[in-house]
């Protein structure tokens, strides 16, 4: 006999909630937030063979869907509190929904946020996580805020996830070990939480890098009514990228998307508190850049030359 849909919820997904007041089983769940705070929401949808491949292991899918939601959060500064869970299964296969559970509430663990509702039925493969963070009032980190002067940071390295992509599509070819290590910041991203909530009151705007750095950095800049100066020979790399040709490291790193990196600006007065933010997150993070007051985006090398700007951003209506 297969699990039906209130057997399946009750299984895989029910757990005794901490902090929400109430949790699944009712027609909603409640939670407060804390005196001062600001709830912070974000939904992102995942879909199978536009997001994730059919390949990935069930429990790699469980840790990605909530991680670009947390994602979400960490660019807001807000500190995770709950998340909401609604699933399309082609079936009720118990050995993949085993595997994207443990892989799902291991990170919701780690981030102590609690799952708390969701809905569940038959259809093609689908996971839309809605996730509710909280930052105090006004503190939260917005794209909007970036002034001429700021300097540009992004954490973490840039373009792993989008050299695996290449590896699968036959672009690029990789062995053993730096296969496995690209493939792994692709398919287990790890949202920079700790660091968006140490950059409260430093960053004078932040974005997570979804869609490529490029094009998610042009939304910051739009936002913000500047511009930016970009040094595209600055960017963080892991060493299995800096073993690429220079032409796939330029790609991968300003234009290759699913990074789940923050980008963030901040004033050159404010460099030490940056640092000592970064050593509290235990992320690094790099400058690459610098905002001004003039519009557009503005590209050199590392001799300080023009570089024109070929590099697509990812769009799901256009590519
Ligand atoms: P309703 O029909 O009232 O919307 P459902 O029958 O869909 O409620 O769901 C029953 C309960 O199980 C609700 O509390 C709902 O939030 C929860 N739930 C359903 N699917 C999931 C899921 N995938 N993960 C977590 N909770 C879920
Ligand atoms: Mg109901």
């Amino acid at each position: 006999m297969s699990l039906g849909e209130f057997d399946l919820i009750q299984k895989f997904f029910t757990r005794s909630v901490k902090r929400a007041a109430l949790g699944v089983g009712d027609d909603c769940a409640l939670f407060a937030t804390s005196p001062g705070m600001q709830l912070a929401v974000s939904s992102d949808m995942l879909v199978e063979g536009r997001h994730f491949l059919s390949t990935v292991a069930p429990e790699r899918l469980g840790h990605k869907a909530l991680a670009v939601n947390l994602s979400d959060l960490a660019a807001c500064g807000a500190k995770p509190v709950a998340f909401t869970l609604a699933l399309a299964l082609p079936r009720a296969d118990e050995r993949f929904l085993e595997g994207f559970s443990r892989g799902l509430l291991a990170l919701a663990d780690l981030h102590d946020c609690e799952l708390i509702g969701g809905d569940t039925t038959q259809g093609p493969l689908n996971i839309c996580i809605a996730v509710f963070g909280e930052v105090p009032v006004g503190n939260a980190l917005l794209r909007s805020g970036a002034k001429p002067g700021d300097d540009l940071y992004v954490s973490g390295t840039l373009g792993d996830a989008r050299l695996a992509l290449e590896v699968f599509r036959g672009a690029v070819a990789l062995e053993g070990t730096s296969f496995d290590a690209v493939r792994s910041a692709m398919e287990t991203p790890q949202p920079r939480v700790a660091l968006g909530m140490a950059l409260r009151g430093i960053a004078t705007s932040a974005i997570d890098v979804s869609d490529g750095l490029l094009g998610d950095l042009a939304h910051v800049l739009r936002r913000s009514g500047v511009g930016a100066t970009l040094e595209i020979d600055a960017m963080p790399r892991s060493t299995v990228m800096a073993a690429q040709t220079v032409a796939w490291q330029r790609e991968c790193t300003l234009a290759g998307g699913d990074d789940y990196e923050l980008i963030f600006s901040a004033p050159p007065a404010l460099a030490e508190p940056v640092r000592a933010a970064a050593r509290e997150a235990q992320t690094g993070v790099t400058r690459i850049g610098r905002i001004e007051a003039q519009a557009g985006l503005r590209l050199i090398d590392r001799d300080g030359l023009a570089v024109e700007n070929r590099f697509g951003s990812f769009d799901h209506f256009r590519s």
